[in-house]
């Protein structure tokens, strides 16, 4: 029975299906005409009949016709004709819930085991079979993953067909995707396809891409849905989707619903806010079966949204964007629109690229109205006015490539002999600022040389599907300060989803409702209190180094390490994470030949600073200094000559919530946030990973460091360049002195 599964991909089904056992039988069978009944099946000869006279297709179809899990399937069979079975058909998506998730459903499809000939590749997880007889023949990845693919082979030979899917999404690297795939396909004409897959029917600007490839668009029905608009804005989108779905939920007929809200943290409190009152409402009412989903859930979890719903049931899936397009889920009946997402921003004069929540552009505002017609009529909640919607949506997004930072896909460019950036052939290009602002860091960071070619440390740090300056600091630790050990372990840490920390504490942010205030809080500053205390007291680098270490530790002297993550409030699926990035972190530095075991004995301080100028020889344009210290209560109470201290002597006595910190680079005001566990005593000077915007501009992940450090772990220019910036030396000398003053005056004022 096993071996049949893993080798019906070989076979043709109606052998396959003759030596499974009777339950899988069924499950194969009902999975078998599920496929038949989808749009794109009906359309599967016509798509063959195209593919054969043309190398490049774009195909059109309302999300759920069957594009992404049976088209990879079609170009797999069809390059078996050809005389190409030892050939991979990859499929690329935006999103890796997206990728594992459909590579699941056709390892299903296909009775065989996911990993197999049907696998998947996200970055630091990679499910797919090299060689062999059970060797990956279609292969679902993100993006990203295939962009990497290029540095190890640059003609993809190992492909016989790639599909670009959610190509409506704009990605930046699936942008870059198209550049790239169509140099390819005048270097592999006869051996190689491209499929464009779009959700949305405005495909013409890729078929012009492409020279006029054909648009193929798949036929399929979509049920009438009812739009709701509010009538008049919401404030609490949260509050008013909970609502929302409650009601729908005590006065609608059966059917599922669809809550679309902007991220994790607004999921996870829509879906306590949702269990707690469904408790309260009528016994008799249908059961209510809740099920969020986001990037950073466990795979087990994330499959759940995918079960049918029970006999007497209700389903409400709470999701990111990711439920607009890349995820079908079946039975939804209702939509709940919250009329915000997620999005990438970039400045390139201030360098600083963050996640932010804006509004959602008319386009998504319809393909999640579409979700809910797709298996009979349905309705659409949306939580914005209809006066919003014709006026302050956007008609279409924004393409990612013009809001980001394009920094690592320069590195990549120039790894692969793309040298003159601006004759690569954009869908629409990135703005100069942001060729010019990546020039310039990868210049800062020695990655080019001042001629634009590519050094050696650049080539290296392509090899790294890391932040580019994370990518530096590791190069750092391995040859100049011998730390590269722990070095990548803290590069694990925060790679791990927004890190471990950084996660752990979002959750205790607030009490969920209903939660005891005092106790949530209470316990929120314990445990951070306890897990600072296990850094040295120089930052959250240090503190996520000894943290990811004793777990480690935990792990060999006892069998109960996840009691030992429990009592400290750990979560352990984060810290496994963490082991597994780490793992192959060390492995790609062993493949470009930095090694691990040149790592000295070094004592505890000698340690933690070798540490701490590794990462800043990446992260030097991220140093601020302290410019200001906010009085407390207390303090003000105190009279007034006391006050009149300096600042050095004010820091000694707030806490580093207390105090505004200025940017080197461009004299940003900024917070420490809230989250950051590992400094004792508010320091001059510190770096930070990265900035987020709330009400302050908020540096997460921050370490202590000395001034004259900069100069140490920089390029020789860049000094210099940082002076210029603050108008000559001199100024520079005295600007502490200026801060100073500055902070005084802003201090006497405070207090009066
Ligand atoms: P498209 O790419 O055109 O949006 P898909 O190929 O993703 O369509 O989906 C086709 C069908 O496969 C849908 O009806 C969906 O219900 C089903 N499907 C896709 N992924 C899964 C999954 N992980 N589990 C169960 N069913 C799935
Ligand atoms: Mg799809």
């Amino acid at each position: 029975e096993f071996k049949a599964e893993e080798t019906s991909m070989l076979v043709d089904n109606e052998e396959s299906e003759s030596d499974e056992g009777p339950s899988l039988l069924t499950e194969f069978e009902r999975i078998q005409k599920e496929r038949e009944n989808l749009p794109v099946s009906k359309a599967s000869a016509d798509f063959i009949k195209l593919l054969e006279t043309n190398q490049v297709l774009v195909i059109v179809g309302h999300t759920g016709s069957g594009k992404t899990t049976q088209i990879p399937q079609y170009l797999y069979d069809w390059s078996v004709k050809r005389g190409q079975k030892n050939l991979i058909v990859g499929c690329t998506q935006p999103r890796r819930v997206a990728a594992t998730s459909v590579a699941a459903r056709v390892a299903k499809e296909r009775g065989v085991t996911l990993g197999h000939q049907v696998g998947y590749t996200i970055r630091f997880d990679d499910k797919t079979t090299k060689e062999g007889m059970n060797a990956t023949r279609i292969k679902y990845m993100t993006d990203g993953m295939l962009l990497r693919e290029f540095l190890n082979d640059p003609e993809l030979s190992a492909y016989s067909a790639i599909m670009l899917d959610e190509a409506h999404e704009r990605t930046l690297d699936t942008d870059i995707l198209f550049g790239l795939l169509k140099m390819l396909c005048a270097k592999r004409h006869d051996d190689f396809k491209l499929i464009v897959a779009s959700a949305t029917l405005n495909a013409e600007k890729f078929s012009k891409f492409f020279e006029g490839a054909p648009v193929f668009t798949v036929q399929g029905t979509l049920f009438n849905v009812n739009v709701y608009h509010a009538t008049k804005p919401e404030l609490d989108f949260v509050e008013a989707a909970v609502t929302t779905a409650l009601k729908i939920h005590l006065q609608k007929p059966k059917g599922d619903i669809l809550i679309f809200l902007p991220g994790q943290e607004e999921i996870d409190d829509a879906a306590h806010m949702l269990e707690d009152r469904a408790k309260k409402v009528g016994k008799n009412e249908m059961q209510l079966i809740i099920n969020p989903i986001y990037a950073a859930m466990a795979q087990e979890d994330q499959n759940k949204i995918f079960e049918p719903t029970p006999h007497n049931a209700r389903k409400v899936v709470i999701a990111t964007n990711i439920a607009e397009t890349s995820l079908t889920i079946n039975g939804i009946v209702y939509v709940v629109d919250c009329g915000f997402h997620k999005t990438k921003t970039f400045n390139p004069t201030t360098k600083v690229e963050s996640l932010v929540t804006v509004p959602i552009s008319q386009a998504n505002a319809i393909q999640r109205m579409g979700r809910a017609g797709r298996v009979q009529e349905g309705e659409c909640y949306r939580l914005y006015t209809r006066n919003a919607y014709n006026n302050d949506l956007l008609p279409d997004i924004i393409p990612e490539i013009q809001r980001s930072d394009v920094t690592p896909i320069v590195l990549l460019l120039k790894s692969l002999g793309i040298h003159d950036l601006f004759q690569f052939e954009f869908l629409d290009p990135p703005p100069v600022e942001c060729f010019l602002s990546a020039f310039d860091q990868l210049y800062s960071l020695n990655a080019i040389s001042d001629s634009g070619d590519m050094t050696t440390i650049g080539l290296t740090m392509s090899r790294f599907p890391l932040d580019v300056r994370l990518s530096k600091a590791l190069i750092a630790a391995a040859n100049v300060y011998d730390v590269l050990g722990p070095v990548i372990d803290i590069a694990a840490m925060l790679s791990v989803d927004g890190s471990m920390i950084t996660r752990r504490f979002n959750q205790f942010q607030g009490p969920k409702e209903g939660e005891d205030k005092k106790n949530a809080n209470s316990f929120d500053t314990d445990a951070m209190r306890q897990l600072g205390d296990m850094g040295d007291g120089t930052g959250d680098h240090m503190c996520l180094y000894k943290i990811y270490r004793e777990w480690i530790h935990q792990k060999t002297i006892q069998q109960q390490s996840s009691y030992w993550a429990q009592s400290l409030s750990l979560d352990t699926r984060y810290l496994r994470r963490g082991e597994e990035i780490r793992d192959q972190i060390e492995r790609l530095c062993d493949d470009v030949g930095m090694d691990i075991n040149r790592d000295m004995d070094w004592d505890d301080t000698e340690l933690s600073e070798r540490i701490r100028k590794s990462l800043l020889a990446g992260y030097f344009g991220n140093v601020a200094h302290a410019s200001l210290a906010i009085a407390s209560k207390e303090e003000k109470k105190k009279p007034q000559g006391k006050r009149n201290k300096p600042l050095g002597a004010q820091l000694e006595e707030v806490s580093i919530k207390q105090v505004q910190y200025t940017t080197e680079l461009n004299g940003r005001e900024v917070f420490v946030h809230p989250s950051c566990i590992g400094i004792r005593h508010p320091p001059r000077y510190l770096f930070y990973h990265t900035c987020v915007y709330t009400k302050k501009e908020y540096m997460r992940q921050v370490s202590m460091i000395e001034s004259e450090w900069v100069a140490e772990v920089s390029p020789p220019g860049y000094m210099e360049q940082m002076k210029g910036l603050l108008k000559g030396k001199k100024e520079q000398t005295h600007q502490q002195k200026k801060d100073d003053d500055e902070a005084e005056q802003i201090w006497q004022k405070l207090s009066q």
